[in-house]
C-alpha cells in the first residue's frame, strides 16, 4: 500500500492527522526531527546592565530564554551558517530586545510584553508571560539577543509543546457471539462504541486508546470484542509553542529529513 495522509483537525498551531503506509522507524524519525532539528528563535545572550530584582542574573536569563518567540526562517540565518561568525551575531542572525522596567509605584510584574523588539516581526508569542515581580524601586535594565537554534542543543529551541503519535486502533465485534448487553459501551472511556436496539457497534474507532476495558468488561468468554492496532498507520498530534505555524514545522522537518538523506547518499556513494 502507498503512503496516505488523512487530516482530522488542523488550525494554525495544532494538527491531528494519520499517516498510513509507514513503519514505526519512519514515524519516529519525523517526530525526532520535529523535536530536535527544526530551528526556532530564542533568547540566547543577555547583557544585564542593572538587576535589583530578587532573581539572580542567571535565572533571569534562563527565564528570558524560555519565552517562545515568533520565528522567521526565511530572513534569519542559523548562527553557524551566517557569514559574520561573530559571538553576538549580526542583523542577519540575531534579533535584539531591550528591557527597561522600574517599579516606581509599588509592586510591578515584568511581562514578556515589556521586551522592546528591534525587529517588529520577531516578538514573544504572548505579551502575558510573567518574567519577574519587582518590589517598589527595583529595576531591570538589559539587552537580550535572540538567535535561531535547535531543540537538540536546548529545549528552549524546541518548536513544539507536544509531538506524539500512536498506532491506528482496530476494534472489531463478532456480532454472531455478541449478546448486545452493552457493558463494553458503558465501560469505554472514549465513546468508541454505541448500542442501538439489539446491536452494539463501533462508531468512533480512531478515538480508541487501546485500554482493553471493553474486553475486560465483557462476560462472554472469549470476548466477541477484540482490540488491536495497525502497525503501518500512525495518528500524530502536534502542538506548536507558537514560534512557527504547525504546517511550517512539518514541512521544515521533511526538508531537513531530505537533506540528511541526500547527505547520507553522497557519503555512501563516496565509499562504494
Ligand atoms: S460486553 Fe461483550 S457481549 Fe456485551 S455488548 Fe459488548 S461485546 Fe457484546
Ligand atoms: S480499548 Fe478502551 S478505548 Fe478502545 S474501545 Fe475498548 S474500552 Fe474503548
Ligand atoms: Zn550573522
Amino acid at each position: 500500500m502507498g503512503m496516505r495522509v488523512t487530516i482530522f483537525s488542523r488550525d494554525e498551531f495544532t494538527a491531528r492527522f494519520m499517516i498510513e503506509g509507514i513503519n514505526a522507524a519512519l514515524a519516529n524519525t519525523l517526530r525526532r526531527i520535529i523535536l530536535a532539528e527544526v530551528p526556532t528563535m530564542a533568547i540566547d545572550d543577555v547583557i544585564i546592565y542593572e538587576n535589583s530584582s530578587v532573581l539572580h542574573d542567571e535565572i533571569l536569563a534562563l527565564r528570558l530564554g524560555l519565552i517562545p518567540i515568533k520565528t522567521d526562517l526565511k530572513t534569519y540565518n542559523l548562527p553557524e551558517k551566517c557569514d559574520c561568525k561573530s559571538e553576538l551575531g549580526c542583523p542577519k542572525c540575531r534579533a535584539i530586545f531591550t528591557l527597561d522596567v522600574e517599579a516606581k509605584e509599588g509592586i510591578r510584574t515584568v511581562y514578556s510584553g515589556d521586551l522592546v523588539p528591534e525587529d517588529p516581526a520577531i516578538v514573544p508569542v504572548s505579551d502575558k508571560i510573567p518574567i519577574v515581580k519587582l518590589a517598589a524601586s527595583q529595576r531591570i535594565r538589559l539587552e537580550a539577543y535572540a538567535k535561531l537554534g535547535r531543540g537538540k542543543d536546548h529545549a528552549k529551541w524546541q518548536p513544539v509543546s507536544a509531538c506524539v503519535y500512536r498506532y491506528k486502533p482496530i476494534v472489531r465485534i463478532d456480532e454472531s457471539r455478541c449478546n448486545a448487553c452493552g457493558k463494553c459501551v458503558e465501560y469505554c472511556p472514549r465513546k468508541v462504541l454505541a448500542k442501538e436496539g439489539n446491536r452494539v457497534f463501533v462508531v468512533n474507532e480512531i478515538e480508541c486508546i487501546l485500554c482493553n476495558d471493553c474486553v475486560k468488561a465483557c462476560n462472554v468468554k472469549p470476548a466477541p470484542i477484540t482490540v488491536s492496532w495497525d502497525p503501518s498507520a500512525f495518528i500524530f498530534y502536534i502542538e506548536s509553542v507558537g514560534s512557527l505555524p504547525v504546517d511550517e514545522i512539518i514541512f521544515e522537518a521533511l526538508k531537513i529529513y531530505e537533506e540528511k538523506f541526500m547527505e547520507f547518499m553522497t557519503l555512501i556513494e563516496g565509499v562504494l
